[in-house]
């Protein structure tokens, strides 16, 4: 009797295991079909600047190379073309990870997926910081924003837009320079978000990360880089030269921003979309 119930409890047990297996596929199918059919009937925004002679670099960068290896038919009989690369971190579309200017945080490849992808918020500011190079984003400017749309959600990933992205990829106007090296810093000119917003976006307020249509999430004239220290310690990444913000709504969009996975990278390129 003893070794019946034995054999009906372990069936029971399988069968229920079996049950929780086959409901469990059953809410995976259900959530991929619903993920799929998300995907396919949402716009896709690519806020990211394509990688070539053009590319705007930090002025102490390693600009981008491209070192064509082949392109053209082979001796086999099949067409073939492949390229070498080279280029710092920190240019074109990409994300300053925590390390970048903190001591210990994540590197790029540290950062949680889960930090990089979520829904999106813009804060368009490009009616005041038009014919302003050196614009800072202000804590005004984020309320603002919260007074039309509310509260900044939990989790969001925030977007300043300042429209300063209307001259990428001209250097003279976007960078402030097309001078290059360490004598360039002083001239850079271009908006950014100011420390004291950086500070009240970290206290007063929960975001997964945050990118800016401009060189850096300081702006060109900064030399302490407060916004980036008060940011990446926090872990909070940066994405910089975000593209095509202007497609975007105020709210009402998520965002999925992936950087290549360098092993201790200090930052790195980024291919940052937005679906609507
Ligand atoms: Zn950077």
């Amino acid at each position: 009797m003893k070794t019946f119930s034995f054999l009906l409890l372990i069936s029971f047990i399988m069968s229920c295991d079996n049950s929780v297996k086959q409901n469990n596929t059953d809410t995976n199918l259900t959530k991929t079909e619903t993920l799929s059919s998300l995907l396919e009937s949402s716009k896709i925004v690519d806020l990211t600047y394509d990688y070539s002679d053009e590319t705007v670099f930090w002025v102490t960068a390693k600009e981008f190379e491209l070192e064509k290896v082949a392109y053209g038919m082979t001796d086999n009989g099949f067409f073939y073309a492949a390229n070498n690369f080279c280029m710092a971190e920190h240019g074109g579309t990409h994300v300053d990870a925590p390390i970048h200017f903190a001591e210990g945080k994540q590197s790029v490849d540290e950062i949680p997926l889960t930090k990089l992808t979520g829904s999106g918020i813009k804060i368009d500011i490009s009616d005041k910081a038009k014919g302003n190079r050196d614009y800072l984003v202000s804590i005004d400017d984020i309320t603002d924003w919260e007074s039309k749309f509310g509260e900044i959600p939990e989790n969001s990933i925030v977007l300043l837009y300042t429209g300063h992205s209307s001259f990428y990829p001209d250097k003279e106007k976007y960078l402030g320079t097309v001078e290059r090296g360490p004598e360039a810093i002083k001239d850079l000119h271009f908006p950014g978000l100011s420390p004291e917003a950086a500070t009240w976006l970290t206290q007063k307020r929960k975001i997964k990360a945050i990118g800016i249509d401009t060189p850096s999430i300081d702006f060109g004239q900064s030399y302490e880089f407060k916004s980036h220290v008060i940011l990446l310690e926090e872990n909070i990444p940066a994405f910089e030269n975000v593209a095509n913000m202007s497609e975007l709504p105020d709210a009402g969009f998520a965002i999925i921003a992936l950087p290549i996975k360098i092993k201790g990278g200090s930052g790195g390129p980024l291919r940052i979309i937005a679906l609507l």
